[in-house]
């Protein structure tokens, strides 16, 4: 049951195979006896309860399409039920008032949340080592890193503890973590899911999305998640649209561009491999591949370890020890409290960001640094609507390297920065890209560690990514793959 996906568990609600409370009972049960530390806080009443109320919404009839079925939340967005951290000891046992928008659809829709999910502190993180709560292990090889910063919630699926989990993409990591774990997540066009309640890491980056095992369940969450709303002043009115309903059109004639600087060094081996036997596959299907160019790629990374922290600087400002959250014990005044409240609650990763982002804003390196990456932030976004008028999807490798060993680069930030490489871009330009699982590779040592293929659209065109992603996976079975310990 733990390895079927969200439209298989849907028809087994439907045929009254299960009940919503069975099915809460087996995830918890699995919840509690994985040691994935996906997982930073469950409440087995409350699910239950959802559970029992989702059972008599489908005596009644009162059902979508998702009632009764499963999910957990990146910890990144608030519920009034669980804790919500962040990843943070700054806010460790923090109840929010309020439940986020996302939560609060998913819970009108019917679903029944399992928990909230470990995270890198603050969405700050390629590989969830930088948790308060602890690093995530990767379901295939519980010796490697899930990926991050949503790792709880790929980790969660990969290992069979939810159907279907939230996840907060600012750089990559839905696409990353993802692709790491060997299951299915789409970052939308940045303001289609709405920010509320999701705790702020870089406001004009952040973007949530649906984590699955595949294109077609992440279409019946996204149906869910997309919505305007007037509480997030950067959400896009967008008119309703029904996500599943290209998933089967034909692919035959779409143009698909192969960006020259994402298969060049740098790019392991076994993910080249594992990308470009994608690209054949879709060449099958009917699709023709174009050499195009995204030549400002190589500045994505020094333009949002710019942007992204100079936004998080501002946006931990709050964290001040009066507000919200850990406050220190023993100081003398104001200011010694503020100061050991927040040396005391943010970890290094946090900490490096906020210098950084104070520094780029300060008096008289703000041209120099800020301005100068908010002028490459546009030009980065105006070589993908170049690349566009030569193509209708561009695709690429999602990571460098399939997952690394948990611990092997935790004492050098900058390792884990360059993992962002082939993501960034996107999230700079604010457009919707996907990762599927496309193979595996075996990364230092002899073992089975997945590789995912990203799939970059123009605004607005997640449908569309998703009837492609859609149509591999009807002629694959790399989404079917489970991880064997699991
Ligand atoms: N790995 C990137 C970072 O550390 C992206 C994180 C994210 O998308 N939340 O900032």
């Amino acid at each position: 049951m733990h390895k079927h996906t969200l439209t298989e568990l849907s028809a087994q609600l439907k045929s009254k195979k299960i009940s919503a409370v069975e099915l809460a009972q087996l995830y918890l049960q699995r919840i509690a006896a994985s040691e994935l530390n996906a997982f930073i806080n469950v409440q087995p009443e409350f699910t239950l309860a959802q559970a029992k109320d989702a059972d008599a919404r489908i005596a009644r009839g009162d059902v979508t399409a998702l009632t009764g079925l499963p999910i957990a939340h990146k910890d990144i967005f608030v519920t009034r039920d669980w804790t919500s951290t962040a990843g943070s000891k700054m806010l460790s046992g923090y109840i929010s008032p309020f439940d986020a928008t996302v939560v609060e659809q998913f819970r009108n829709a019917g679903m029944v949340t399992l928990g909230k999910l470990n995270c890198d502190e603050f969405a700050m993180g390629s590989s969830n080592e930088n948790s308060f709560f602890g690093a995530v292990k990767n379901p295939w090889d519980t010796t490697a890193v899930p990926g991050g910063s949503s790792g709880g919630s790929a980790a969660a699926i990969a290992g069979g503890l939810a159907p279907a989990a939230t996840g907060t993409d600012t750089g990559g990591s839905i696409r990353q973590p993802a692709a790491l774990c060997g299951i299915t997540g789409i970052k939308p066009t940045y303001g289609s899911v709405s920010r509320y309640g999701m705790i702020a890491f870089a406001s004009s980056l952040d973007q949530g999305g649906p984590m699955a095992w595949t294109a077609e369940d992440c279409a019946l969450l996204l149906n869910s998640m997309i919505s305007f709303d007037q509480r997030d002043s950067t959400s896009i009115e967008r008119a309703p649209e029904d996500f599943s309903r290209h998933l089967s059109d034909s692919i035959k004639g779409l143009k698909i561009g192969v960006p020259k600087e994402y298969l060049g060094t740098g790019l392991a081996s076994d993910v080249a491999d594992a990308v470009q036997a994608a690209l054949k596959e879709y060449e099958k299907l009917g699709a023709t591949l174009v050499e195009i160019s995204l030549p400002k790629t190589s500045l994505a990374i020094p333009v949002y370890y710019v942007i992204a922290p100079a936004e998080a600087s501002s946006n931990l400002s709050r964290f001040d020890g009066v507000r919200y959250g850990h406050r220190a014990k023993n100081y003398t005044d104001l200011s010694d409290m503020y100061c050991k409240t927040r040396a005391e609650g943010f970890g290094d990763e946090v900490k490096r960001r906020i210098l950084v982002g104070a520094y780029v804003l300060s008096h008289g390196y703000y041209d120099a640094y800020y301005l100068q990456a908010q002028k490459i932030r546009r030009l980065i976004a105006q070589d993908f609507q170049e690349a566009f008028k030569q193509c209708d999807v561009i695709m690429g490798p999602v990571a460098p390297t399939v997952a690394w060993d948990l611990g092997s680069k935790v004492n050098d930030p900058v390792a884990n920065y360059l993992a962002d490489i082939y993501t960034l871009s996107t999230s700079l330009a604010g457009l919707p890209g996907m990762s599927i699982p496309v193979g595996f590779g075996q990364g230092e040592k002899n073992s089975r560690r997945p590789v995912g293929l990203q799939l970059i659209g123009n605004y607005f065109t997640e449908a569309k990514l998703l009837n492609i992603a859609h149509q591999y996976q009807l002629a694959t079975d790399w989404h079917k793959q489970r991880p064997t310990q699991n």
